[in-house]
């Protein structure tokens, strides 16, 4: 199966901040043959650059923490992103949690304080509208065991 990934989860320095950072749990997802990832940093793929500013979801709007609305550029990468599941066959999407476009479920409440409330990114919420099931990392260990217990 084809499985959505987002990239910096497989340890492409897309992220905000231009780090790296190696997430131990996907490791996991690397040994199922059976499964191909395929990376995607909406955020990158919506025009922003890397590094660059923090930004949170306000409402429908995505602002930076200093004040510029993103929103646009987070919309396109969401339809690339789209695309790209639709392209493939993607049932199923692995995305970074608590980020303002792949955080499913919670993510920062557009104070800048490190706050999380209950939403999506807008990624995940328009991958999910389009009925792709998305996970957090921290849920790739019972995807597996389900598939398992097939
Ligand atoms: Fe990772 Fe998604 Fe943020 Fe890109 S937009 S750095 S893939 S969490």
């Amino acid at each position: 199966m084809n499985v959505l990934i987002s990239a910096c989860l497989l340890g492409f320095a897309c992220r905000y901040d231009g780090q790296r950072k190696e997430y131990s749990a996907v490791e996991e997802l690397l040994k199922e043959r059976d499964i191909h990832l395929i990376p995607f940093c909406p955020e990158q793929g919506g025009g922003l650059a890397t590094p660059r500013d923090p930004a949170e979801r306000q409402g429908d709007a995505v602002r930076t923490q200093s004040g510029r609305d993103v929103t646009e550029q987070y919309h396109r990468g969401a339809a690339m992103a789209l695309n790209l599941a639709q392209t493939f066959g993607c049932t199923v999407a692995v995305l970074k949690e608590k980020s303002p476009s792949c955080g499913s479920g919670r993510i920062y409440d557009g104070t800048f304080t490190r706050t999380l409330t209950a939403g999506d990114g807008v990624t995940a919420e328009l991958l999910k509208k389009h009925g792709i099931t998305v996970i957090g990392e921290s849920q790739i260990k019972a995807f597996l065991a389900n598939r398992a217990g097939k």
